[in-house]
């Protein structure tokens, strides 16, 4: 039977110890972490996402701060509200829920953020640090995908790896932390994408399966090599329900590990974020040489 790598009870740990860690260093900081949260129209699961947010802060001290605003919000008015939240010293980290509404680009919002509070680690900036190796705060769902292998004892050194999806905030950064050098990364990686010819075969290959494709349990028993440790990140909404990319009750027999849908990566997203948040927050006061 496989490992079940349960990214709730991972997470719920990770949260507990940045709640340690908040207790300890708030004092000498002088104040709190703070996070800003811009949610720009009414999209209901992003609405939930920035709650799950608020929530996560306040339970381990950071002071959570979210701006609603309407979807008809000018794009100026948008660019002045980063500009004020990267310019006040209480905000350590500045998030934009995506998706914008329609005809809202990303780009140039993400671009404004100053990469010192990019805690969801989306700018050009960020991006670049990532993929020349260099410090920096990573997108969360990929670190959280990275930091689940870390706690479950799974290293990807000398594995092939395949990642499946090569969005710019999933599949593209997780193949660049799974190919970096490193005990905790080291994989030998392959990116699949619509354009992939033979994907069944491809990943066949893999040891570390990863899946980011937005597409309802497409990755079936047949597709999966007997052993491998298989990281479903999808999250799809079908009747009501959520469900991963994975055929879970079809691969569970032949993993080595296998992540749930939901209960999975979920989890580690925001406990990912709290952390970058974290991280922002002791360099903005001068703690990151504390312990
Ligand atoms: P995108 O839609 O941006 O990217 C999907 C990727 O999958 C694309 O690269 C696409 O290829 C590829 N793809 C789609 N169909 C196929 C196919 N038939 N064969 C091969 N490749 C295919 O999605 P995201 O990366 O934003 O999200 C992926 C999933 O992860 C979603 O279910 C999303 O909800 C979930 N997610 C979960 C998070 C979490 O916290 N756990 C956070 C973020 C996302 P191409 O580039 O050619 O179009």
């Amino acid at each position: 039977m496989p490992i079940i790598l349960d990214g709730k009870a991972t997470a719920a740990a990770i949260r507990s110890e940045l709640k340690e860690t908040v207790a300890a260093l708030t004092a000498r900081a002088g104040r709190r972490p703070g996070l800003a949260v811009i949610l720009i129209g009414e999209d209901p699961p992003s609405q939930v996402y920035v709650r799950f947010k608020e929530r996560a802060c306040a339970e381990i001290g950071v002071i959570s701060e979210a701006f609603r605003l309407p979807a008809s919000t000018p794009q100026s008015e948008l660019m002045a509200l980063i500009d004020r939240l990267n310019d006040r010293e209480d905000m350590d980290g500045i998030l934009l829920q995506l998706p914008l509404p329609d005809g809202l680009e990303s780009h140039p919002f993400l671009g404004r953020i100053r990469p010192d509070k990019d805690v969801d680690g989306f700018h050009p900036e960020s991006m670049g640090r990532l993929s020349l190796g260099l410090p920096g705060l990573r997108p969360c769902t990929p670190e959280g995908v990275m930091e689940l292998m870390r706690r479950y004892g799974i290293s990807p050194s000398g594995k092939r790896a395949v990642v499946v999806g090569r969005s710019n905030i999933v599949g593209k950064p997780l193949a660049y932390m799974l190919a970096a050098p490193g005990k905790d990364a080291n994989a030998t990686v392959t990116v699949c994408h619509s354009g992939t010819r033979n994907l069944a075969d491809v990943c066949r290959e893999a040891d570390i399966l990863c899946v980011a494709m937005g597409k309802p349990r497409f990755i079936t028993a047949d597709m999966v090599r007997p052993g491998a440790v298989v990281l479903d990140i999808g999250i799809n909404r079908v009747n009501g329900g959520l469900c991963g990319d994975c055929d879970y009750e079809g691969i569970y027999p032949i993993a080595s590990a296998i992540t749930p849908v939901p209960g999975g990566v979920g989890p580690m997203t925001i406990a990912i974020l709290l952390r970058n948040t974290i991280k922002a927050w002791r360099a903005h006061t001068g703690m990151d040489q504390e312990s």
